[in-house]
C-alpha cells in the first residue's frame, strides 16, 4: 500500500514538473497534451491489469495467476502466496476431515453430524444401519423428518442433552438404542447412537433374579416368623432359658422380611418402564398423615414441626411419592438422638416444589454423601441395623424421584445434622389460589 502511494506520488510529481518545463519552453497546449497522453497511458495500463485480475478471479487457478509488472507484479505475487497458503490449509483440512470420517466410520457406534438446523451433514455406516439413514439421499435432510420416534423428538426439542435416552428401535422392536446428542462448534450437534440390547438384557436378568429370589424367600420367612411368634405366644412352649434366643430369631426374621420387601419394591420400581400416574396428590393431607406416622415412630422422643404450603399439590404416583417422602422422615428419626428436632417443609422455591426434611441428628461426613443412594451403602452399618435399616431406603427414594423427573439434594455436617430435599420440576406442580378465609 505504502509502495503504491509513493509510486503515485513520484509519478504525479515528475509529470507535473515535466509539464511545467514544457509549458515554459513551448506552450500550455503542448504541456496539456503531454499530460493527458501520459495519464491516459497510465490509466490504460492499470485498466489492463485490473481486467487480468478480474478474469483470473472468475477462475482462480494457482498456475494461471498473471505475472503483472511494476506495482501489479507485487500485487499478483502477494495474491499467489496467499492463494497458495489457503490451498495448503484446505488440503490439510480436507485430509484431517477425511481421517476423521475414516476413524468415525470404523466406530461400532452410530455417529451423525447435525448442523444448527438439525440437518444431517454426515453420518457413518453404523448410524445408517441403526437409524435407517442413507447418507447419499438424506444429506441435508432434517433428522426429525427421518427419525420419527416420539421420545427422540421430545429429546431433540427439549435441548437438555446431559443424559442419553434409551428407546426401542423402530426398525426392530427387539433392539434397544441409547442415543445422546452432544452440542459442539457453532450450534452443531453430534448424535451418538449405541445398541445397548445386550446390556439391557443382562440388567433385566439381574433385576428378575433379585425379584425371583426375594419372592421365593418371602414365603418360607413368613412361615418361620409366624411359627416363632406362635410358639412365643403359647404358654410354656418356650422355656424361659431360651426365650432370648427366640426373641433374636424373631428380630432377624423381621429384618429379613423388611429387606425382602425393600428389594421387591426396588426391583418393581426399576423394572417399571411405564410413566408414573399423573394424578393430583393433595400434598398437605399426605404430609400431615406422614407427620402423624412419624410421631408414632418417634414415640415422643423428638420434636417434630412442619411448614407446609397447603396451596401446592403434586402430579405423580401417590404410593411412590409417599414412600419417597416417608423414607426421609423415618431416616431423620432413626439418625437423630432422643430430644433432637426434625423440621419438615413443603413449598415452592425458584419455580420448583421442594419437600425437605431437616434434622439436628448425627450428620454425615462429606465423603459419604455422594454414595448414600447406592444400594446397601451405609455410613454406620451397626446403627442402620439397630434401627431396622436395610440400606435400600435412599436408593428407592432416588429411583422414585428419577421416575418423576425430580432429584434428591443432601446437605449434612457431621455432628450437626442433615437436610434431605426432594426437588420437583415445575411441570409437576399444581398451584391452587390461596383460600381467602385462610
Ligand atoms: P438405611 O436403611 O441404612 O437407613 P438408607 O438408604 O435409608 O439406608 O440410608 C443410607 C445411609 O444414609 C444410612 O445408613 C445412614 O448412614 C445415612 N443416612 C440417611 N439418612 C440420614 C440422616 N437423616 N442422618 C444421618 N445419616 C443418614
Amino acid at each position: 500500500m505504502q509502495d503504491i502511494r509513493w509510486n503515485a506520488f513520484w509519478l504525479s510529481l515528475t509529470l507535473t514538473v515535466i509539464c511545467l518545463i514544457i509549458w515554459a519552453s513551448y506552450s500550455a497546449n503542448v504541456a496539456l497534451f503531454v499530460f493527458s497522453a501520459v495519464v491516459s497511458i497510465y490509466l490504460a495500463r492499470h485498466l489492463y491489469w485490473l481486467h487480468q485480475l478480474s478474469k483470473w478471479l472468475k477462475k482462480p487457478v494457482l498456475n494461471h495467476i498473471p505475472s503483472g509488472s511494476g506495482i501489479w507484479g507485487d500485487i499478483f505475487a502477494s495474491l499467489y502466496q496467499e492463494h497458495r497458503r489457503h490451498s495448503q490449509n484446505q488440503t490439510q483440512l480436507s485430509s484431517a476431515l477425511g481421517r476423521f470420517r475414516h476413524a468415525a466410520s470404523a466406530l461400532p457406534d452410530g455417529v451423525v453430524v447435525l448442523n444448527s438446523n438439525n440437518e444431517i451433514e454426515w453420518c457413518n455406516p453404523p448410524a445408517e444401519i441403526k437409524l435407517g439413514l442413507n447418507l447419499k439421499q438424506d444429506e441435508n435432510q432434517p433428522i426429525n423428518y427421518l427419525v420419527r420416534h416420539s421420545d427422540f423428538l421430545n429429546y431433540l426439542q427439549a435441548q437438555e442433552y446431559s443424559d442419553p435416552i434409551k428407546l426401542k428401535s423402530w426398525r426392530n422392536s427387539e433392539v434397544t438404542l441409547e442415543i445422546q446428542l452432544i452440542p459442539f462448534g457453532t450450534k452443531q450437534k453430534l448424535l451418538i447412537c449405541r445398541d445397548v440390547t445386550q446390556l439391557e438384557r443382562i440388567e433385566a436378568m439381574r433385576r428378575d433374579f433379585i425379584a425371583n429370589v426375594s419372592h421365593e424367600l418371602r414365603t418360607p420367612l413368613t412361615v418361620v416368623g409366624g411359627f416363632i411368634e406362635t410358639l412365643m405366644d403359647v404358654e410354656g412352649a418356650v422355656p424361659e432359658s431360651t426365650r432370648s434366643y427366640f426373641n433374636m430369631m424373631l428380630d432377624q426374621t423381621t429384618r429379613m422380611r423388611h429387606l425382602i420387601d425393600d428389594l421387591l419394591t426396588l426391583s418393581h420400581i426399576e423394572s417399571n418402564v411405564q410413566a408414573p400416574d399423573d394424578a393430583e396428590i393433595q400434598m398437605s393431607a399426605l404430609i400431615n398423615m406422614m407427620i402423624n406416622d412419624a410421631k408414632v415412630l418417634s414415640q415422643g422422643k423428638h420434636k417434630i414441626n412442619a411448614e407446609i404450603d397447603a396451596n401446592v399439590n403434586l402430579i405423580g404416583a401417590m404410593g411412590e411419592l409417599q414412600s419417597a417422602m416417608s423414607n426421609l422422615i423415618s431416616n431423620a428419626i432413626r439418625y437423630t438422638p432422643d430430644g433432637g428436632e426434625i423440621h419438615i417443609s413443603w413449598g415452592i422455591h425458584n419455580k420448583n416444589a421442594i419437600f425437605s426434611v431437616k434434622d439436628n441428628g448425627i450428620g454425615i461426613d462429606q465423603q459419604h454423601i455422594d454414595r448414600l443412594t447406592e444400594r446397601f451403602y451405609r455410613v454406620d452399618r451397626g446403627r442402620s441395623r439397630e434401627t431396622g435399616g436395610t440400606g435400600l431406603g435412599l436408593s428407592i427414594v432416588k429411583h422414585i424421584l428419577t421416575r418423576h423427573q425430580a432429584r434428591l439434594e443432601i446437605t449434612s455436617e457431621l455432628g450437626v445434622g442433615s437436610t434431605f430435599s426432594e426437588i420437583f420440576p415445575s411441570a409437576r406442580i399444581v398451584q391452587k389460589q390461596p383460600d381467602a378465609s385462610e
